[in-house]
């Protein structure tokens, strides 16, 4: 063996007893809160992508969608035929018209059914997709959020995907990842594309 190899795998070495001794102390079996934020494209990607991770494996999923009601989704067509709920503001939140009173409603609506989901000890996964927006507005109230995502069932697993994510929302996950934007198709001028966009 060379030198230059020899090192190498020492190295090597050095980090698998670090990853090793990391994985031995994780020995907690939960559900996890996992966030992702920031002003990157990916966050709804990745949500949707771990709902079906969970759905690969047979598991129990919702989704709730809090914007975007009556776009088209290629998510939702292919989950929905595999058992995933989905609980989609049917009117309100569009960033062209927002009203207040209407938005606050068609939220509401959603939150109701999305409580019940938390509440659930059948249901392995919830991704709550935009949901930020909705606590940053107001049209969810912040501390009831927070305290349904707590109290849920310990084996459960929640997603929370939108910009801005709040402190709080931050603090009670046990993940979070904030995609950043270095490019963006758009900012060139290229238009949002069926199957990469939606
Ligand atoms: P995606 O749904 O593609 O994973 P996202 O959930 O990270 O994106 P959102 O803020 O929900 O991002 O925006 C949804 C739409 O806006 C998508 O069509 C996405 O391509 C586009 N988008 C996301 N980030 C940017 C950006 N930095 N500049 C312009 N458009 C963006
Ligand atoms: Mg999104």
């Amino acid at each position: 063996m060379t030198d230059t190899n020899q090192r190498h795998k020492e190295r090597q070495q050095k980090v698998k007893e670090k990853v090793d001794a990391k994985v031995a102390q994780a020995q907690e079996e939960r559900g996890v809160v996992l966030i992702l934020t920031g002003n990157g494209k990916g966050k709804s990607t990745a949500g949707f992508g771990t709902v079906a991770r969970a759905v690969g494996h047979g598991q129990n999923c919702a989704v709730a969608q809090f914007i975007k009601g009556n776009w088209a989704c290629g998510e939702r067509d292919l989950l929905a035929g595999h058992g995933v709920r989905f609980h989609v503001m049917a009117t309100g939140f569009t960033w062209e018209t927002q009203d207040k009173e209407a938005d606050t409603a068609a939220a509401q609506e959603v939150w109701q059914q999305v409580k019940q989901e938390l509440a659930d000890p059948a249901v392995d996964l919830v991704l709550l997709d935009e949901i930020t927006y909705m606590t940053n507005y107001g049209y969810l109230d912040l501390d009831e959020v927070v305290q349904a995502i707590a109290d849920r069932p310990r084996e459960q697993s929640v997603v929370i995907t939108g910009r801005a994510a709040h402190r709080r929302l931050e603090e009670l996950a046990d993940t979070v990842s904030e995609v950043r934007p270095l490019k963006h198709a758009f900012e060139a001028g290229i238009k949002a594309r069926k199957g990469v966009d939606w």
